[in-house]
């Protein structure tokens, strides 16, 4: 019988990233994925590489991920991830987007965060593209975008270098627990055993868990993104809005990747299949072309969906199981979890080895979900 010292569910950006840092630290690691490498949101997502507007208890992971690690991934990894830090604009028009951007800024410069509120001319400046109708814009330089398909592969191939086994096509059922310890986990047809048991299974985490009394408090969102046909390069920033009513950036290759909610998301016929509805795309595009009029004739040429794994406070978990011993989560990242990943995946690797992370991770326990007594 082999036996791992670390198994990991789940081989998106947040699993590989994980398996990745413990291979660094001689590890004997196991991923088992229940479908392709990267096939859920990690593969499916924005690429955005944001900071500016985090929730302030996450901040520190999305500056700890771009101040140490983004910049110098692409040499890491070996692949051209398409990392691109030319700032983050959040646009607005009206009096109330300004008192949004406001608060945004206030928040981030309280953890010394590059992030400034500019007038129109200001944004002009940066993006000339823009509607003459933006007023204001938060900016923060360091933010930035990257290929996420590349970053999740990227990962999975040098984990695999490292002497990491993937297994795709095995989907974990349940963890097994001998004399009150983790043994390691069960898929329909086998057992894979190790002393340590991580799940980074995005929503489907809940279920596994639940196989040993852990309930994970997470609902799944299926939100959608679309892409255009390519055009010159006319911008390099990531874009959001006050309103969050789309966001997106222009790739490497001048497509541009837009995504965005009509708001009807936790109210579709569907939550189980990876789904797009006809109104999405043009609910986003009606947004973007409100900020960018000069996008008016380009085509969109394909939309996707992928889910989020949501908790209650939108903060992911980064957590030991403290009830049942050697027992991690790594999950519920809540739609931004790919600009965190390189920090969650060296992070969760210390906590794993019991180092001390560079980061407290206090705010992301599992059990701040627990009934207080
Ligand atoms: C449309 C969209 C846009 C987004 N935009 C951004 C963005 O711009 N910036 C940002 O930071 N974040 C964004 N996100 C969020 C980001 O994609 C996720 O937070 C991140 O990818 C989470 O990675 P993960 O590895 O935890 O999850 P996933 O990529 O979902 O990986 C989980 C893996 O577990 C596997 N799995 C599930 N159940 C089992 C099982 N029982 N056994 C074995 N394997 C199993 C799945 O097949 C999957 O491959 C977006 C998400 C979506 C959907």
């Amino acid at each position: 019988m082999k036996k791992y010292d670390v198994i990991i569910v789940g081989a998106g950006v947040i699993g590989s990233a994980i398996a990745y840092n413990l291979a660094e630290k001689n590890l004997k690691v196991l991923v088992l994925e229940k479908e392709e490498i990267g096939i859920g949101g990690s593969s499916r997502n924005g690429g955005g590489v944001r900071q500016s507007a985090r929730k302030i208890e996450e901040l520190p992971l999305a500056m700890y991920a771009v101040n140490n690690i983004w910049p110098t991934l692409d040499q890491k990894l070996g692949v051209n991830i398409e990392y691109h830090q030319e700032g983050n604009l959040r646009l607005g028009k009206t009096e109330a987007h300004r008192k949004i951007l406001e608060k945004i800024v206030a928040e981030g410069k309280k953890q010394s965060l590059e992030l400034d509120l500019l007038d129109k001319d200001e944004v002009k400046k940066i993006c000339p593209y823009i509607s003459d109708e933006v007023k204001y814009a938060s900016y923060c330089p360091t933010d930035g975008h990257a290929n996420p398909m590349k970053t999740t592969l990227g990962y999975y191939k040098k984990a695999l270098e490292l002497g990491v086994s993937f297994i795709t096509g095995e989907e974990v059922e349940s963890v097994l627990i001998e004399k009150a310890k983790i043994a390691g986990v069960k898929t329909k047809d086998n057992s894979y055993y190790s002393s340590k048991v991580i799940l980074a299974a995005g929503y489907e985490s809940k279920y596994i868990a639940a196989s040993v009394g852990v309930n994970i408090p997470m609902r799944k969102l299926l939100v959608e993104v679309m892409v255009t046909e390519p055009r010159e390069l006319m911008f390099d920033q990531m874009i959001g809005t006050a309103g969050s009513d789309f966001y997106g950036h222009q790739s490497e290759h001048g497509s541009f990747v837009f995504g965005g909610m009509t708001g009807n998301e936790p109210y579709k016929f569907d939550q189980k299949r990876r789904v797009t509805l006809e109104r999405t795309a043009p609910s986003i595009s009606r947004a973007i072309l409100n900020y960018f009029p000069v996008l008016k004739d380009l085509n969109v040429i394909r939309t996707w969906s992928g889910f989020l794994d949501q908790t209650p406070d939108h903060l992911p978990i980064l957590s030991k199981v403290e009830a049942i011993d050697n027992f991690y989560l790594a999950c519920g990242f809540s739609g931004h979890g790919f600009g965190i990943s390189p920090a969650v995946g060296e992070l969760m690797a210390d906590l794993v080895v019991e180092e001390e992370p560079a980061l407290d991770l206090a705010n992301f326990k599992y059990d701040r979900f627990h009934p207080k007594s």
